[in-house]
């Protein structure tokens, strides 16, 4: 089968390579496969990984061998949760399963899906309904990640948020906070049309990053946000995302900062604001069939996300395509 392979950093190329073994797992032949900053980062070595490796955990496709336990059925549509966990460290066995010790991602530690066919346990597979389109469901596990997060904020109806960045996560964690019952949620970035895109997807206000301040102390009278979720995963957007919160807020570090050392970030803030920090990884199962769920029944907007798809061998195009000023999900097609 064709996948897409790194074999030394910086490179990737798509290369004939034998079919997956399947015994006691189910067999998918994936049709649509997300990019996003994790797979750069391991394509550039940021994230140190072991090479050759297949790139990609953002996959949905079609079963071909269900695999023994009967979960899924062969021709049923599935998403992937690509967080493999062991059953049994400390992690694990109190139900927390996505922080496992013995874990691995897919596309990082182990082979992922940016391949014609995968091999994987059906408790891995989460089925899609057709109403989901196939250029929506390549968000389905991005989605799942931002809804674990929003089990770890704590919201109010009359509370504000704010957004800082808007890529495809900005974009979920905005539709999440307004489903969840926060109509003033203020989306900074810089890029004109996303402003628009977040307005039209339930932002009371937006700003550039200069903005923010005065556009926050506006909406929250002077108070700052009950809420932030930091969204790009830099220390200087964290920076920003600590200083718009009001005293005794929540800011969710979603996005990934792999820097060892931090710039200095206003610490002082942190104290004096009482502030609580959460840093939510990965997703649980129940988090994916809730993201499905969301996605199914028009609660959350896939749809206006995708920018751009590429076929399997064009995947280097496709990781040139994520850094397009126009691309939100980016995807590449078996
Ligand atoms: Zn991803
Ligand atoms: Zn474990």
């Amino acid at each position: 089968m064709k996948a897409a392979i790194t074999t030394t950093p910086g490179t990737v190329e798509v290369l004939d390579v034998p079919s997956p073994y399947v015994e006691d797992q189910a067999l998918v032949a994936l049709e649509r496969m997300g990019l996003c900053g994790t797979d750069v980062k391991v394509l550039q070595g940021t994230v140190p990984v072991e090479r050759p490796r297949i790139l990609g955990h953002e996959l949905v496709g079609f079963v071909v061998e269900p695999g023994p336990l009967g979960l899924v059925s062969a021709g049923q549509r599935v998403m992937v949760n690509p967080s493999l966990s062991c059953g049994h460290c400390r992690e694990c066995r109190r139900g927390a399963p996505h922080r496992c010790s013995n874990g691995a991602l897919l596309g990082r530690d182990v082979d992922g899906g940016f391949a014609e066919l995968l091999a994987i346990g059906e408790r891995q597979l989460h089925v899609v309904p057709d109403g989901v389109s196939s250029e929506a469901s390549s968000s389905l596990q991005v989605l799942g990640t931002c809804v674990h997060a929003q089990h770890m904020i704590e919201v109010f109806p009359g509370q504000t948020a704010v957004v800082v960045g808007l890529g495809v996560s900005g974009f979920l964690m905005l539709q999440l906070l307004r489903a969840r019952g926060i109509e003033r949620v203020v989306g900074v970035t810089r890029a004109a049309w996303k402003q628009e895109l977040a307005k039209e997807l339930g932002a009371i206000a937006v700003a550039t990053p200069d903005q923010a301040a005065d556009v926050v102390a506006d909406v929250t009278s002077g108070n700052g946000a009950d809420v932030v979720v930091e969204a790009v995963g830099t220390t200087g957007t964290l920076a920003q995302a600590i200083s718009l919160a009001g005293i005794g807020a929540t800011v969710c570090l979603f996005g990934t900062i792999t820097a060892s050392k931090a710039d200095a970030l206003p610490f002082y803030d942190l104290y004096y604001k009482e502030l609580t920090l959460r840093n939510p990884r990965a997703a649980t199962a129940s988090d994916y069939d809730e993201a499905i769920r969301l996605a199914a029944s028009d609660i959350v907007q896939l749809r206006p996300l995708w920018t751009h798809g590429f076929a399997l061998d064009e995947v280097a195009q496709a990781f040139e395509a994520l850094n397009d000023p126009t691309a939100l999900k980016v995807t590449l097609q078996a």
